[in-house]
């Protein structure tokens, strides 16, 4: 509703300065509303309520809040980020201004040129015992989820109800095993603050991402480094139970879904529900709101605010078997942020 109300001022404004006709401004159609933008959230008291509770979490928006407290120029670049995302998506062909003619020509079209895009990456394997070692086969069981996620070729990608079913995205983005390291360390648990991103630092992070696999200990499945973020700690973290779908895993979260959950953190998703209550937004435009996650595996539909969540969707709470699909409004923001000049377009080659 805001959008429109501004659009309707917009026009207006146009006919005003057209009436007046000795106006040299030019309507910035091309303006990005950056309203809605916000990096801090409540995340540092709501997740550890969570684990209290017995529940598993995601630490990316806890480890956001760190990272924005001690990178006091953080906030800029994420902004900055956030603006050219939006940008990007605005001037999309077909999707609003892009092309359009009558846009003053002040906002030529954005156009994805990538086609597919592979994203190398580095396994970095810390573990004190034998179970947490895990097997190639094991890494190998997550790349192979990694690319059914992210292309939609993964084989419960019908269980997205009809309601959902036309906004299930291939996101044209693949991944490949570039290596693995093997760390022995009889250190029990690494926790949230970096400390085995210290330990081992990141190979080559500008060009390929990197995955530490670790014991993070309480009831953490994971965490991700957003865009921006200093990158001698860019990549993602996993505890090795919660990695891939055969040998050392634990249910619920044996489908490998932890991992396609923080890639699409690394490549700038917010969770679903906005890390807030109903009017708390994503940044995408056609994930409904909601006023937290969920959990376990909800039937459909399942309401929280006005309308119906997308429940199935990676960046929700859910179990693996239970989620099942990225948005064409994901797609976009995760695509936007690997084009050439963009915060991971060293990612795709560019
Ligand atoms: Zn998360």
């Amino acid at each position: 509703m805001k959008k429109l109300t501004l659009g309707i001022v917009a026009i207006t404004f146009l006919f005003t300065s057209c009436n007046d006709d000795n106006s040299d401004e030019i309507l910035d159609q091309s303006a990005i509303d950056m309203s809605s933008f916000y990096l801090y959230t409540n995340a540092d008291s709501e997740e550890p309520i969570r684990i209290a509770e017995g529940k598993s979490v995601c630490y990316s928006m806890v480890n956001l809040n760190r990272l924005l407290n001690e990178n006091k120029g953080l906030n800029k670049i994420m902004y900055d980020i956030e603006y050219n995302t939006r940008d990007f998506i605005k001037k999309k062909p077909g999707n609003g201004n892009g092309g359009n003619p009558n846009n003053g020509g002040n906002t030529p079209p954005k156009v994805d040129n990538l086609g597919v895009v592979n994203i190398p990456i580095y396994v970095h394997v810390i573990y004190s015992n034998s179970q947490q070692n895990i097997s190639s086969a094991q890494i190998n069981s997550q790349i192979t989820v990694l690319n059914n996620d992210f292309r939609k070729t993964n084989s419960d990608a019908n269980q997205v109800p009809l309601e959902f079913a036309d906004l299930a995205a291939d996101t044209e983005i693949n991944f490949s095993l570039a290596g693995t390291y093997k760390y022995a360390n009889s250190r029990v648990s690494w926790g949230t603050n970096d400390a085995m991103k210290v330990a081992y630092p990141p190979v080559t992070p500008d060009t390929h991402l990197n995955i530490w696999i670790c014991n993070i200990g309480n009831g953490i499945l994971g965490y991700a480094q957003f865009p921006g973020g200093p990158s001698e700690t860019d990549g993602i973290v996993i505890s090795p139970q919660y990695f891939g779908t055969q040998g050392f895993v634990s249910a619920p979260y044996n489908g490998g879904r932890t991992a396609t959950h923080e890639v699409g953190h690394y490549l700038n998703l917010r969770h679903i529900w906005g890390d807030g209550r109903c009017k708390k937004d994503d940044f995408v435009v056609d994930t409904p709101t909601s006023d937290g996650p969920n959990y376990g595996c909800p039937s459909y539909p399942t309401k929280n605010c006005r309308s119906n969540d997308m429940t199935m969707n990676y960046m929700d709470y859910t179990d693996d078997a239970c989620m099942s699909m990225f948005s064409e409004g994901q797609k976009s923001r995760m695509r936007a942020i690997l084009q050439p000049g963009a915060s991971r377009a060293s990612l795709s080659g560019n």
